[in-house]
């Protein structure tokens, strides 16, 4: 049986770096970090408990990545560099084939963003992994949600929607066919955080947040944020493309208000749009404007024609549905 101090030696300490910004990694009471100097510290907390984020049994590597990949993605809303991140993780038994795969999925992305494990806790009890990531930025440069004005367009990353198919073919009430079915699946458990586009919007966007409850309600919350709202064209949304093969009413609800996207939804004065498209591009990403920042209060949803749609569609909250 593998110890507490066992499972941090073998699975989550890897040599240190040397570069960057961390002065002392795991081993001590605390870790020591040297952002560049006039830097700001960004910092962001994301919790996974078994049953709740993810099914009992999700593949581990898959449960790795995702658990660091929702994390850098606030890193990514926010336009910080991620430099480091925690980990407190309560298992309830230490299987090593479990946590090689578990730490491999997650040392592999953090390796991909050069985001160092500094630290973090381990006990027993029920699966649930909590991170904190650590990011730097200039000061100024955040893409805080109170930050849209009337008049800015609203962008979007990527494609959603591809995660909420994959949950509903989980729970059986969409059908898919294999093959699609892997491909949303993917959507849904190896996201990947949308740092690059975050950070080249630096001085660019104005506000910014990852999808991770749907659109619908994350647009919410810079709007309510900024004291603004907004007009949304429906048709304009990026549909996730298997998504995009389900029929109009499912691809508006998924894509509206579906969770677990990981797309950056932002900001940007219209003045802005090439720049915008250039930053995109400079980050290999796609991202459609789906609509404006007014100071109309409430979020109006308009499909192609400008005709107003009746959404009874809602964000996922954890506390309002089973
Ligand atoms: P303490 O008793 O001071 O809380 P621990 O014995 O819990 O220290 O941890 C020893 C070292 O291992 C600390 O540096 C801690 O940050 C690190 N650590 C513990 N668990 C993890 C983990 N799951 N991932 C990374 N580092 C960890
Ligand atoms: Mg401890």
């Amino acid at each position: 049986m593998l110890s507490e101090f066992d499972v941090i030696a073998r699975y989550f300490t890897r040599p240190p770096r040397q570069t960057g910004c961390v002065a002392l990694g795991i081993g001590d009471d605390c870790a020591l970090l040297s952002p560049a100097p006039g830097f700001q510290l960004a910092i962001s907390t994301d919790m996974l408990v078994e049953g709740r984020h993810f099914f009992a049994g999700t593949d581990p590597g898959k449960l790795g990545h995702k658990s660091l990949a929702v994390n850098l993605s606030d890193l990514a809303s926010m336009a910080a560099r991620p430099i480091a991140f925690t980990l407190a993780l309560a298992l309830p038994d230490t299987n090593p084939g479990w946590l090689q795969a578990f730490s491999d999925g997650m040392l592999a992305l953090a390796e991909t963003y050069d985001c160092e494990l500094i630290g973090g806790d381990t006990t027993k009890g029920p699966l649930n992994i909590c991170i904190t990531v650590f990011g730097e930025l200039p000061p100024g440069q955040a893409l805080q949600r109170d930050r849209a004005q009337t008049g800015d367009d609203i962008w979007v990353s990527g494609s959603l929607g591809d995660a909420r198919l994959a949950l509903a073919a989980m729970r059986g009430e969409i059908a898919l066919a294999s093959d699609a079915l892997r491909c949303a699946a993917e959507r849904l458990e190896r996201p990947m955080p949308r740092v690059a586009l975050g950070l080249a919007l630096r001085g660019i966007a104005r506000a910014a947040i990852d999808i991770s409850d749907g659109l619908f309600g994350d647009l919410g919350h810079i709007l309510e944020r900024s004291n603004q709202g907004a007009r949304l064209d429906v048709d304009a949304l990026p549909i996730g493309p298997l998504l995009s093969r389900q029929p109009r009413d499912v691809r508006r609800a998924f894509a509206l208000a579906g969770g677990d996207d990981y797309e950056l939804c932002f900001t940007a004065a219209p003045a802005e749009r090439a720049a915008v498209l250039a930053a995109a591009a400079s980050a290999g990403i796609e991202v459609a404007r789906v609509g404006t920042i007014d100071s109309q209060p409430g979020l109006r949803t308009v499909d192609a024609d400008g005709a107003p749609l009746l959404m009874n569609a809602v964000s996922f909250d954890h506390f309002l549905s089973t």
